[in-house]
């Protein structure tokens, strides 16, 4: 027989499903991230931000007209998502609260 009692043979399968659970967290959270989890953001310079309506839609409104979807868009300069565009003034922006 090659079954070999230890406290090894006990605690494994715990750790696994611990890992499993952990590993599902982590793909929902980055799937939340993906979906909606980035920061609305803002221009600093002409006001110019992304709104989300009752239904989830995201917008980018201007600071005159808030609430009122212009159909421009934000445009990440970067990878990281570090240095935005905005399509109001052209100028680069880092928003505010990014990890
Ligand atoms: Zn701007």
């Amino acid at each position: 027989m090659d079954f070999l009692p230890s406290d090894e043979s006990h605690i494994d399968p715990l750790r696994d499903l611990a890992e499993q659970v952990e590993n599902y967290r982590r793909q929902a959270e980055h799937l939340g991230r993906l979906m909606n989890g980035r920061a609305l953001l803002e221009c600093p310079a002409c006001g110019m931000h992304e709104d989300e309506l009752a239904d989830m839609t995201r917008i980018v409104a201007t600071e005159e007209m808030p609430g009122k979807d212009t159909g421009l868009c934000f445009a990440a300069m970067d990878d990281e998502e570090a240095t935005w565009w905005c399509p109001g003034c052209g100028q680069p922006f880092s928003p505010h609260g990014l990890p």
